[in-house]
């Protein structure tokens, strides 16, 4: 799968906000949102004005840069967020809550989403007992998210497993710690997902 490549707090400059892509380092004074708040670039502390169409644009970056997503495949998840029952903003939300490196990530077995994926692609987790080595796996009600036995040493999960009560678990997710086990108590919110977007607003670029 294509990735983006380049320099990642760049994107949390570019947005103005902490996007945490970082792991523990996002946490820390070295953080280059808190160094250096304005934008990159050669025109980067320069004040642009604002129109509808850039500020819309902003968003769905910022949602596309959070979840670490490409444009093709955000607008693929778009399109079938618009084809569900409800609201397509709350849909959208639900539906990158819902991939296996998120959860990952949420659930504290990894330090960032990027992470989540590597361990992902390397086959380190097993949902209800199969092993699943896609990161835009969909999880379910009630589904259970393990590290393999043979995993559960490896640094990056030990060590993002230690740092996981100072970033606390969402309510729809649950931790055994002990067993380094993981259950979907049931799918999020809009108001248990926390992301600084306004998602009706990439809902309104997609519709223009
Ligand atoms: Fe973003 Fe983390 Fe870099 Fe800060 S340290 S700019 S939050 S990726």
């Amino acid at each position: 799968m294509a990735k983006y490549r380049g320099p990642v707090c760049r994107l949390c400059r570019r947005e103005g906000v902490k996007l945490f892509l970082k792991g523990s380092r996002c946490m820390t004074e070295k953080c280059a949102v808190e160094r250096r708040a304005f934008p990159p670039g050669q025109h980067g502390q320069a004040r642009p004005r604002a129109s509808e169409y850039s500020t819309q644009l902003r968003e769905k970056q910022k949602l596309k840069r959070t979840y670490g997503i490409l444009e093709r495949q955000f607008r693929g998840i778009f399109s079938k967020a618009e084809r569900q029952q409800g609201i397509t903003g709350e849909n959208l939300l639900r539906l990158l809550e819902q991939r296996l490196d998120n959860v990952v990530y949420r659930i504290g077995f990894a330090a960032s989403r990027a992470e989540a994926r590597q361990l992902i692609n390397h086959a380190h987790f097993q949902v209800n007992g199969r092993k699943v080595n896609k990161p835009s796996f969909l999880v379910r009600e009630g589904d259970v998210i393990e590290v393999k036995e043979r995993s559960r040493a490896i640094l990056p999960i030990a060590s993002a497993l230690e740092g996981v009560d100072g970033r606390g678990v969402p309510v729809w997710l649950d931790l055994d710690k002990a067993n380094v086990k993981g259950t979907v108590r049931g799918l999020p919110t809009k108001e248990e997902i926390a992301v600084p977007v306004n998602e009706q607003l990439v809902v309104d670029l997609y519709s223009r």
